[in-house]
């Protein structure tokens, strides 16, 4: 059923979110990391007739479950175009383990501004954000549109983890085989851990760094 924004609640379907932004903004981008979120995102985006970029950015610190499932998805969907971005470093002058001295500068380098120039390049009005707001404290008054320098549409904002299992294995998606081990939001190797029982699903994220967010949603130099 076709609706518009002033209609949505929490009980939306995705794919009627998702199929607006398709309609409202051709020009859609789809930034992704792969977690459960994302897989499940790639999926009902494709349900929705999305066949436009799914954008990774490999900091070169990633898993390599995390660089496999990126494989297995690009070859479930062959109708989206996997694009990877790779960050300019070689006049980095921190050395390669500024993740353990400056992880906000570090995300800011590896992250943030390899999306930040493509997006430059690019000009997406929109993206497409698998967030939702049960993944951490920091996202729970997240909705499904966030306006800023592009509209951000977050179609999973009120999918709660025990609904992205559930429709990843009925859907028999390619989950990255860490999240199975307690890796619920994973991320590069050096800043990533498995989370413990009661914890918010991106606790095992930057844990001891005083850190949340890499900086692509969240701060002054959120996308
Ligand atoms: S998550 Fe860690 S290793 Fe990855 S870019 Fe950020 S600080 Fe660097």
């Amino acid at each position: 059923m076709k609706t518009t924004p002033g209609a949505w609640d929490a009980q939306t379907d995705p794919l009627v979110v998702i199929r607006w932004a398709l309609e409202e903004y051709p020009d859609l981008l789809m930034p992704s990391g792969f977690n459960l979120n994302g897989v499940v995102l790639i999926d009902l985006a494709a349900r929705a007739g999305y066949a436009g970029e799914v954008v990774f950015v490999d900091t070169g610190y990633h898993f390599p479950e995390t660089l496999q499932t990126r494989e297995r998805l690009e070859a479930r969907y062959p109708g989206m175009r996997f694009v990877t971005l790779s960050a300019a470093l070689d006049e980095e002058p921190w050395g390669e383990e500024r993740y353990r001295s400056d992880p906000d500068g570090c995300c800011a380098a590896r992250k943030v501004a390899p999306l930040r120039d493509y997006l430059a390049l690019k000009q997406p009005r929109a993206l497409l954000n698998a967030r939702s707001r049960d993944q951490a404290s920091t996202r729970a008054a997240l909705g499904f549109l966030e306006p800023g320098e592009r509209l951000r549409v977050n179609p999973l904002a009120y999918w709660g983890r025990e609904r992205l299992e559930a429709y990843a294995r009925a859907h028999d998606l390619p989950v990255n085989p860490l999240y199975w081990s307690g890796f619920l939001s994973i991320g590069c190797w050096p800043c990533t851990r498995a989370v413990r029982p009661g914890e918010d699903a991106r606790a095992g994220r930057w844990d001891g760094k005083g850190k949340a967010e890499c900086g692509l949603w969240v701060g002054e130099k959120a996308l």
